[in-house]
């Protein structure tokens, strides 16, 4: 054990923390606390080998989480945290550490992440699964405009959003999340988690998944294109592509044809590649 890990060692429990700071969990901003050291350690080893990068922590919570990554060796932890009980409770926290942590007081879905520190930087969450969607996306199109500008993710959803994040074409639950995340990173599944290991347990499964920016998309195209494409498309998507992508372009047929793809063709029956080309060739058509 190295000096900075000493101090980790001799911290209050976490139920401690909680009962001190009147930190009853809040339904509304998803708290749903992780207690167990060894299950947040399982969690920090999902991201990989930690120690040459500087990670930011979404939702941090009372600092379950928070503790095994500092432990894991992260040269810095960033945490945002959106519960000002919680922010008074992790700053005991940094008492401890000292420069390696820090908090910042704030809603993360207005958070650049990108400027928090220096690259190479990942994000390891255990999600606030109501802003789990729009933190996501807002990510994947962060990567989509600057390929370094995260070197990983790894983040715990509720299970049926991670199935929708790793789906497979043809699967019922292949659509928008799937075609692009896939697009933009290869997605690993780690590992799901009971709800009995929660404090309070979500009636829901949970499940981590790691991203990894792959080093260019599947489909060299402009994130807003691919956005508009994949929405359109999955909006009607028992629809034959034919008749959901209507509207976009003048000659609906010609663009799928142009593309490659039989206009009789639905939404998820499309490879992420293919939905890659339609959106290089709806430059052409619009
Ligand atoms: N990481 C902790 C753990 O594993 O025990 C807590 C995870 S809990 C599922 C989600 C955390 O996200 C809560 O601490 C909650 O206060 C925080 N949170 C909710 N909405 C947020 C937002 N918009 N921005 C930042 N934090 C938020």
């Amino acid at each position: 054990m190295s000096d900075s890990e000493a101090p980790l060692t001799s911290l209050p429990s976490l139920r401690d923390v909680m009962a001190r700071h009147d930190l009853l969990p809040k339904k509304s901003l998803g708290q749903n606390f992780l207690l167990d050291g060894n299950i947040t350690d399982k969690v920090a080893r999902a991201a990989g080998d930690l120690r040459q990068t500087h990670v930011i922590e979404v939702g941090p919570g009372p600092g379950g989480l928070t503790r095994s990554l500092l432990h894991a060796g992260a040269v810095s932890l960033t945490a945002i945290e959106k519960d000002s009980r919680c922010v008074a409770a992790l700053e005991e926290l940094r008492e401890v550490v000292g420069e390696r942590f820090t908090i910042i007081g704030a809603d993360a879905l207005t958070v650049d992440v990108t400027t928090l520190c220096p690259a190479p930087r990942a994000i390891v969450a255990n999600l606030p699964y109501n802003v789990a969607t729009p933190l996501l996306i807002g990510w994947l199109e962060q990567i989509a405009k600057d390929r370094s500008c995260l070197s990983g993710m790894t983040l715990m959803f509720q299970k049926e959003v991670a199935e929708r994040i790793a789906a497979a074409p043809g699967s019922k639950t292949y659509g928008r999340l799937a075609v692009m995340a896939q697009w933009q990173c290869e997605v690993h599944w780690r590992f799901d988690l009971p709800p009995s290991v929660f404090t309070p347990p979500p009636k829901v499964h949970s499940s981590v998944v790691h991203f990894k920016p792959r080093p260019a998309p599947l489909v060299e195209v402009a994130w807003e294109v691919m956005e508009r494409v994949v929405e359109k498309a999955f909006g009607q998507r028992r629809k034959m592509l034919r008749s959901a992508l209507k509207g976009m372009v003048a000659d609906t047929e010609g663009w799928l044809k142009a593309a490659g793809i039989d206009p009789e063709s639905r939404a998820e029956q499309l490879s992420v590649a293919q939905f890659g080309a339609l959106a290089v060739a709806y430059a052409d058509f619009r």
